[in-house]
C-alpha cells in the first residue's frame, strides 16, 4: 500500500489529472473538493495533504490553521498548497498559516512528485 495523500481542490478536472499522476507514482489518493469535506475525510492515515488556495466553504489557507490547531498527529502531516497566485503575500499567508511548501500552477507532473517525494518519500 503506497502512502496516503488527500488531495483537496474544487476542481474536478484538477483533481482528476493529479490523482493519475499520484496514482502512478505509487500513491494512495483521496480526495476532497474544499477544506469542510477535508477535514470530514482526514485521518490519522493521512500522509500528506495537498490542498487548493481557492475554494468554497473552507480555502486552503483556512484549511491549514484548521489542521494545524487539531491533535497530534495530524497538526503535523505536511500540507503542500498549489495555487495559481505566485505573489509573495500569498506564499507568505501559507507559510504564516503552517503550510510546509507550495507549488504554483500550473506546473508538470514532476514538480508534484518530486515535492511530494521530499516530503513523504
Ligand atoms: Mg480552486
Amino acid at each position: 500500500m503506497g502512502k496516503n495523500v488527500l488531495l483537496v481542490d474544487d476542481s474536478g478536472a484538477i483533481r482528476q489529472s493529479m490523482r493519475y499522476v499520484l496514482e502512478n507514482a505509487g500513491y494512495t489518493v483521496t480526495e476532497a473538493s474544499n477544506g469542510k469535506e477535508a477535514m470530514s475525510v482526514i485521518s490519522s492515515a493521512t500522509n500528506l495533504v495537498i490542498t487548493d488556495v481557492n475554494m468554497p466553504e473552507m480555502n486552503g489557507i483556512d484549511l491549514v490553521k484548521t489542521i494545524r490547531a487539531g491533535e497530534a498527529p495530524l497538526k503535523t502531516v505536511p500540507i503542500i498548497i498549489l495555487t495559481t497566485e505566485s505573489q509573495a503575500d500569498m506564499k507568505q499567508k501559507g507559510k504564516d498559516a503552517g503550510a510546509t511548501a507550495w507549488v504554483v500552477k500550473p506546473f508538470p507532473p514532476e514538480e508534484i512528485i518530486s515535492a511530494v517525494k521530499r516530503l513523504i518519500g
